[in-house]
């Protein structure tokens, strides 16, 4: 497994260099947005961690061009905890995942096993699962009736929003309560994980109760079939 970091403190790439190829996997470092553009063009990777302030073109720049540029490589971003930046929008760019600065290398390691094993896939501009469309640049959400294929626009939250995108992307999967809170809300969150439950029952009123399906002990799927 090949990584690519772009971080511009000399001593945390160092240092992201020195535990990642710890675990085996080939490191490649650059300080600067422009050179990790480049070196993210030009070679295949398994996996980008990527930070958000950077000299030259910022981690968002980076993210969004090459996306732009049809390239799907898994993107975590590195993000300060002083919220510089909001990690619906990180999703929104086209990252996969984002990981809050200080991290432990066993969160890091977890993170980016789980991005090698989906590997790279088109993020399509807009999601769609059975009569729920979503899309993420505008923050957007329509259902299609069935009777008359109309589609109808549903008004989210942000959070709501975000909460729908995530599991819509992983349509595939049952995705667990602590992955829901760790993206959607905080990889800190230390308040009620019940919070998931009661927005999951929001988003089964505006959408139909049968589009979010509770995996008993294992967490929530979105599926096609009939709200
Ligand atoms: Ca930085």
């Amino acid at each position: 497994m090949r990584v690519l970091v772009v971080e511009d403190e000399q001593r945390l790439a160092a240092a992201l260099r020195s535990g990642l190829e710890a675990e085996g996997l080939a490191v490649d470092v650059a300080h600067d947005g422009i050179d990790g553009l480049w070196l993210a063009r030009e070679m295949p990777y398994d996996a980008i961690v990527l930070d958000i302030l950077l000299p030259g073109m910022g981690g968002y720049q980076v993210c969004a061009a090459l996306r732009a540029a049809q390239i799907w490589t898994p993107i975590l971003i590195l993000t300060a905890k002083d919220g510089e930046w909001d990690e619906v929008d990180g999703l929104d760019t086209g990252a996969d995942d984002y990981l809050t600065k200080p991290f432990s290398y066993a969160v890091l390691m977890a993170r980016l096993r789980a991005l090698f094993r989906r590997g790279a896939h088109p993020r399509p501009a807009v999601l769609s699962v059975g009569a729920v469309r979503l899309d993420p640049a505008q923050r957007r959400v329509w259902l299609t009736e069935t009777d008359n294929d109309n589609q109808v626009e549903v008004e989210l939250t942000a959070r709501e929003h975000a909460l729908l995108e995530f599991l819509m992307r992983r349509a595939d999967e049952v995705v667990s309560k602590r992955d829901i809170l760790d993206h959607v809300w905080d990889v800190d969150f230390d308040g009620d994980p019940n919070i998931v439950e009661v927005y999951v029952s929001r988003l089964r009123a505006k959408l139909g109760s049968a589009r979010i399906q509770t995996r008993r002990g294992a967490g929530y799927q979105v599926v096609p079939g009939a709200g």
